[in-house]
């Protein structure tokens, strides 16, 4: 725990974040009451218990810096390291090549459809269901790590693309996908090109998260959804090469790694 240099706090009274986070991480702090708080050239949203949340993106290479302002005019910075991690390179062979290299009209409705998600990711809801301890979407074996670099593999030539921005998890077609914190859907759609049936449920604060590839999606924009309720189904549409479940997190654009967030599999 770091306590901000604060003189004017008293006990109890002060800033608490951790003194280093990893990257792709959610970062949650306590501010003194009424303080606010900036992060990344973003005003931070205040919970009612004083509560923000940040994130920090898998290139972070940091000190990072949260700055303070008290609700006597007295400001503080709090300094946050970053640990680097490794990303491994993940090769990917046998997925349709159109899906790696669209021809130009297809590129065009990936370019529509993601800007679709991307503000869906802008809202900055008054709710806190972030706060809630995550708990894994489906059950299974691991199999793709958030941050990896993808090489795509088409035509017997290797196609580099950005870095996997979530968590695979490898389950039978139809396993049941259940929320893993409570939130409001922002988005569903059951046929994007690249990531198939894909739903965002809004956790609070810019805190997002996404599940593609899905073969049913029993829930629409606006639903609330609380902490375990199934919302569809694993598939394997969009870019796939099997079933399996897609679930990424984010903090506005901010891409982090789901596995930070949960106990780890059992
Ligand atoms: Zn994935």
């Amino acid at each position: 725990m770091m306590l901000a240099a604060s003189l004017a706090s008293g006990a109890g009274n002060r800033a608490d974040f951790p003194t280093s986070v990893s990257q792709g991480a959610l970062v949650i702090g306590t501010l003194p009451p009424g303080a606010h708080a900036r992060y990344a050239g973003r005003d931070l949203s205040v919970t009612p218990d004083n509560h923000v949340v940040f994130g920090v993106g898998r290139d972070e290479t940091g000190p990072i810096a949260v700055d303070i302002a008290e609700r006597d005019g007295h400001h503080d910075r709090i300094e946050i390291t970053v640990t680097p991690r490794d990303w491994p390179v993940e090769r990917i062979e046998g997925v349709p090549p159109a899906t790696v290299e669209p021809p130009p009209d297809i590129a065009e409705r990936i370019k529509k459809e993601q800007a679709r998600v991307v503000a869906a990711r802008q809202r900055d809801d008054a709710r806190d269901d972030f706060l809630e301890t995550f708990a894994w979407p489906v059950e299974g074996r691991i199999s793709g790590r958030f941050g990896s670099q993808r090489v795509y593999v088409v035509n017997g030539k290797d196609v580099p693309k950005s870095p996997h921005p979530g968590m695979d998890i490898a389950v039978p077609q139809g396993t049941p996908v259940k929320a893993p914190a409570s939130g409001i859907v922002t988005f569903a759609d059951a046929g994007l090109y690249l990531t198939g049936g894909t739903v965002l449920i809004d956790h609070g604060r810019g805190v997002s998260s996404n599940f593609l590839h899905m073969s049913r999606i029993d829930v629409k924009v606006g639903d609330h959804v609380e902490q375990g309720q199934v919302i569809g189904a694993v598939g394997m549409t969009g870019r796939a090469t099997g079933p399996h479940l897609h679930w990424g997190m984010n903090w506005f654009d901010v891409r982090l790694d789901p596995l930070l967030l949960v106990e780890p599999p059992r």
